[in-house]
């Protein structure tokens, strides 16, 4: 039997004994293989988040088992949930204490939309206040649908260019939602 493979190589040119990439899909590999979610849980999609964690759906397949609730030791801000208008400011200050690279997962309609709520109170989707990279439809998503999510988020970081954070267009989306 073969040794498993834990994780597909990026693209690269390899020989007998060497394999040779780019540093920048060196580091994708190594960022996509590692991301630890922040969960800002607030109603029931966040059960089925706990669902995905469990033992049978088992995130850690993905690297990403260890959740932090400290924001400058995170990197994916997963926002399962109803958001309140009063909760909005807390959601902005978490991403923006959140260290660069860092990447945004609405989980469920409601994240996604305000979803049923259409209603004064409840904001109408989390894009309104942070940048946000995967949507995950759904009341509530499935956890195959999580996971799906998480996967999608994988191929951007994957091969996302170690020059995007500086970049013009990151500095312009930066800065249509005022954040510095
Ligand atoms: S999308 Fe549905 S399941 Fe998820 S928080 Fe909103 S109401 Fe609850």
């Amino acid at each position: 039997m073969g040794h498993p493979i834990i994780a597909e190589p990026p693209e690269g040119v390899s020989g007998k004994g060497f394999f040779v990439t780019s540093f920048t899909k060196a580091v994708g590999l190594a960022r996509k293989n590692s991301l630890w979610p922040l969960p800002f849980a607030t109603s029931c999609c966040g059960i089925e988040f706990m669902a995905t964690m469990g033992a049978h759906y088992d995130l850690a397949r993905f690297g990403s088992e260890r959740l932090s609730f400290s924001p400058r030791q995170s990197d994916l801000l997963m926002v399962m949930g109803t958001i309140a208008k009063k909760m909005g400011p807390v959601l902005r200050e978490v991403y923006i204490q959140m260290a660069e690279p860092k990447w945004v997962i609405a989980v469920g309609a409601c994240a996604s939309s305000g979803g049923i709520f259409d209603t004064y109170s409840v904001l109408q989707g989390i894009d309104r206040i942070i940048p946000v990279d995967v949507y995950v439809p759904g009341c509530p998503p499935r956890p195959e649908q999580i996971i799906d999510g998480i996967i999608k988020i994988q191929e951007l970081v994957g091969n996302e260019s170690l020059r995007r954070r500086n970049s013009k267009e990151y500095n312009d989306l930066m800065a249509l939602y005022q954040i510095e």
